[in-house]
């Protein structure tokens, strides 16, 4: 705590994000990153990108990319914004869409957390919106009326940490029964096993659909991610984006997920890979006791009646692997693992079989 810092800063609880150690034999299961790393072509895109051409600043409306998302999604470029990760994505989307009169913001009380720490930086009143004794999303929770409509609504399809995915008719009865509030849904792990909601923006001006390249591409390094919605809330955004950093994306980042987006043939690829290793995964996890949700994500989230889960997650941290806990309430039994390589995950199961039965 220094004297110089603000009002502001004194107050912040910032987010916390998953451990990055750099040991050597790290086993990494904690962050969702996906094991099998970009795609080549990607890769050669950065490196091609990496010329004198870097003393010019990159491209103000990123219009290469944006056409190559809009084209995956059959939308057009109008429809998309593009950002340092989807995280400064969320962060606008907070600023430029979510404070409106004081109007609060409904939530989940178990979802990515970042939500609630932008909601204190930016001063969002939150209503927070317990998930079912299941951890599903009750719509009905979503489509009451009010005597004010709330400003917003946002979850995460499939929602982290819980891996669980809510079906689309469900998102559109949500849509439906707010047409005064903006509907964001964080598709971040959608490509593990859901259908984009991007097919309902046309038809619903109040939806924001939120996606990144960091776990299903591999980039979670580049910092690339992006909001599809109909041009003038994307024109919001660019009100935004203007008044805070114009130039958000390098020509680095510009290029390499330009690239990745275009290799759907390599995503697929990886995306199979992992999809085999998770059911390997909540088998192996079922054998020892876990319970494992049913996961469309990249991560599994399982529970051990016997065993105390923060202290699995410190036993498997000495041995090199790391795993997600989060010390709150209604998950402080629960595990998230991230589904790595077949390898990773079979020295995960070794670990946990020896750490159950000493
Ligand atoms: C990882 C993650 C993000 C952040 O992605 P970046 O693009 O790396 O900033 C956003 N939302 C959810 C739910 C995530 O799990």
């Amino acid at each position: 705590m220094s004297q110089f810092w603000s009002d502001q800063v004194r107050q912040l609880r910032p987010y916390v994000p998953g451990e990055q150690l750099n040991a050597d034999q790290l086993i990494k299961l904690n962050t969702n990153e996906n094991p099998y790393g970009p795609s080549p072509k990607a890769l050669a895109a950065i490196r091609d990108a990496a010329d004198e051409r870097l003393r010019l600043y990159p491209s103000y409306d990123a219009l290469a990319l944006r056409q190559a998302i809009a084209e995956l999604h059959q939308l057009s470029p109008e429809h998309v914004f593009v950002g340092n990760g989807s995280d400064e994505v969320l962060a606008h989307i907070f600023s430029g869409l979510f404070l409106r009169g004081g109007r609060p913001l409904l939530l989940p009380d178990i979802s990515y957390s970042f939500y609630y720490t932008y909601c204190q930086y930016y001063q969002v009143p939150a209503e927070v919106v317990p998930l079912d004794e299941d951890f599903t999303l009750r719509v009905a929770d979503y489509t009451q009326t009010r005597e004010q409509p709330p400003a917003g609504i946002i979850f995460a399809n499939p929602n982290a940490p819980t891996s669980l995915l809510l079906e689309l008719d469900q998102i559109q009865q949500i849509l439906r029964a707010n047409p005064d509030t903006v509907v964001v849904v964080d598709e971040a792990y959608i490509d593990f096993g859901g259908k984009s909601a991007s097919c309902l923006v046309a038809e619903h001006p109040n939806l924001v659909v939120v996606q990144t390249v960091s776990k299903s591409y591999a980039l979670a390094g580049l910092r690339v991610g992006f909001a599809l919605a109909q041009p003038e809330l994307i024109q919001g955004l660019e009100r935004i984006k203007d008044s805070f950093n114009s130039y958000p994306l390098d020509r680095l980042a510009l290029a390499g997920a330009t690239a990745a987006i275009q290799d759907q043939a390599y995503l697929h690829e990886c995306i199979q890979k992992i999809l085999e290793s998770r059911i390997r995964l909540t088998e192996a996890l079922s054998r020892l006791g876990f319970k494992v949700l049913p996961s469309s994500t990249n991560f599994v989230f399982a529970t051990h009646p016997e065993h105390d889960a923060a202290q699995l997650q410190q036993a498997l941290r000495a041995q090199n692997i790391l795993i997600r806990h989060f010390s709150q309430p209604r998950i402080q039994d629960y595990l998230r693992i991230t589904v790595g390589t077949p390898e990773q995950c079979d020295q995960l199961i070794q670990a946990l079989t020896a750490l159950l039965n000493p």
